[in-house]
């Protein structure tokens, strides 16, 4: 390596750092292994040092001394990716903001908190005031803001407000830049996209400051369907109801359900398709009746058992998004997914047609959101894993029938998104990341202007080709 790392760790001086290789290694992994194809790439992956400041000028002194001794920084926040985004390709410094914890205000209508504060913990600050997050992944538990913005995309809340691409869903963000000196900016409306979802190769995210919605305590819902048309159709209706307050539609075909979600298996009779709701305590009416109106079968309600049997229970979200996923490797680790999207307005007619296509091989799991005003639905289909080349096979197949497919077995932002760069983003990259140390490797415009994605070729970052 061109960089000395005994300099650096003497430059850091009194900022706490760790370079004993097994926490390194645990420091520098995500849940990339999700993917088979990405665990063949990146098992090998490593930094060589991860530093872990507390304070805003402390990030800013690692940003100055990385860039003045030519260090690559992955940033990293609690490291739930499922796409080895947080995995230093480069080795280098990973630059661990968990210690920037802080919620640092809250207001009518928004939070603002340090990158590293951990979801559930803002909305518990949140609640005092009788308002939490609007949207937030199934790890919601676990995840920071500053992860899920630079990592995520939407997840539950999303069937009422969109996801974090939808502008309004991040008031703004404090971001440092990697030039020499490090800049701060702060970055509102449609600038905060720069930064949003690029995987922190273009900035390190200090503060998010995000829009709340009323506080509630949902309800849980599973309802049950014999049809699988049908239980598409409830859940896409149910989405249309706007009276009806809800945080969450899955629909889950069988049998994922009774395979895996084991502690909620006794309400999952065998064959039932199960579409999975939150709902505000005051839609409970409107909701049961819209339910029997569409033949569904109340299968199980958190508002109806038991207090003690609903608290031996996981929360119904992680059921969901990728929790679903999670659940079947657990039981089944030959599984993998694909994530998709059903474009409106033909959404029913395209999941009838692959799920008759492919039901078997490749059972669907359905997350309803609201996008631009109109409700369509991702599909996070589980995928019974043969080889690398049926995987390719089955996504083509997808893309064959008008499903785009954001591929998850990729580490790169264009080949796990709209296969095109995002120009915002490299143009950003120019300006706050010059020597391009930021995440190398994650994004092919920056790496190499000009791959085909025309060929279908993979993607290697130069330093994984000799384990590939
Ligand atoms: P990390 O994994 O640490 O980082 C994610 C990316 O952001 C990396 O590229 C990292 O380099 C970068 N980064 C981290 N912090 C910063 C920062 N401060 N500044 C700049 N860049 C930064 N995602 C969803 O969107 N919706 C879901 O519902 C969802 N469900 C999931 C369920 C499971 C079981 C798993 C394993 C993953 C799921 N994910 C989901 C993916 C992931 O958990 C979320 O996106 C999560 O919010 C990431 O947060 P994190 O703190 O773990 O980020």
């Amino acid at each position: 390596d061109a960089y000395d790392i005994v300099a650096l760790k003497t430059r850091l001086g009194d900022i706490r750092t760790e370079d004993n290789p097994a926490l390194v290694r645990q420091k520098s992994r995500d849940f990339y292994w999700y993917s088979p194809t990405l665990k063949r790439q990146l098992d090998g992956v490593n930094g060589d040092i991860v530093a872990f400041p507390t304070t805003e000028e402390e990030v800013l002194r690692v940003l100055a001394i990385c860039g003045e001794l030519g260090v690559p920084v992955t940033p990293r926040g609690a490291g739930t990716g499922n796409y080895g985004q947080a995995m230093p390709l480069a080795g280098g410094l990973v630059l661990d903001l968990s210690g920037l914890d802080k919620v640092l205000e809250i207001a009518p209508g928004r939070v603002r908190a340090q990158a590293g504060a951990i979801l559930a913990d803002i909305d518990a600050a949140c609640r005092l005031s009788g308002q939490e997050l609007r949207l937030h992944p199934s790890t919601y538990r676990t995840a920071s803001i500053g992860g899920f913005i630079a990592g995520g995309s939407a997840g539950v809340g999303s069937i009422t407000w969109g996801g974090l691409r939808d502008l309004g869903n991040i008031v703004s963000l404090r971001v440092a830049t990697m030039e020499m000196p490090p800049r701060i900016l702060e970055l509102t409306g449609e600038e905060v996209q720069k930064v949003a979802h690029a995987y922190g190769t273009n900035g390190i995210i200090l503060e998010a400051e995000m829009p709340l919605a009323g506080a509630c305590d949902w309800i849980e819902a599973i309802v049950g369907f014999d049809d699988f048309a049908d239980a598409t159709a409830y859940a896409n209706a149910l989405g249309e109801q706007d009276a009806i307050l809800k945080k969450l539609i899955s629909v889950i075909a069988a049998p994922v359900p009774q395979d895996y979600f084991l502690r909620h298996r006794k309400y999952l009779p065998d064959g039932t398709h199960a579409v999975l709701v939150m709902l505000a305590p005051i839609a409970r009416t409107a909701f049961d009746d819209f339910t029997a109106s569409r033949g569904g079968q109340m299968l199980y309600r958190s508002d109806l058992v038991p207090a003690e049997e609903a608290k031996g229970l996981p929360p119904l979200y992680e059921l969901t998004w990728n929790h679903t996923t999670l659940r079947a490797l657990r039981v089944d680790p030959t599984i993998t997914y694909l994530q998709t999207l059903y474009p409106f307005p033909n959404q029913l007619a395209l999941i009838g047609r692959i799920h008759a296509l492919l039901g078997e091989e490749v059972p669907a799991h359905l997350e309803f959101v609201r996008f631009d005003g109109k409700i369509t639905c991702f599909g996070l289909p589980l995928v019974r894993f043969t080889t690398e080349e049926r995987l390719e096979e089955i996504i083509a197949l997808h893309e064959a029938e008008g499903i785009p497919v954001f591929n998850p077995h990729r580490y790169t932002l264009e080949e796990g998104g709209m296969k095109q760069t995002d120009a915002a983003q490299l143009a950003f990259k120019r300006e706050a990341d010059p020597a391009g140390l930021l995440n190398p490797g994650k994004m092919i415009a920056w790496e190499d202007p000009a791959f085909d994605f025309s060929t279908r070729r993979t993607y290697l970052f130069p330093g994984l080709e000799r384990d590939v």
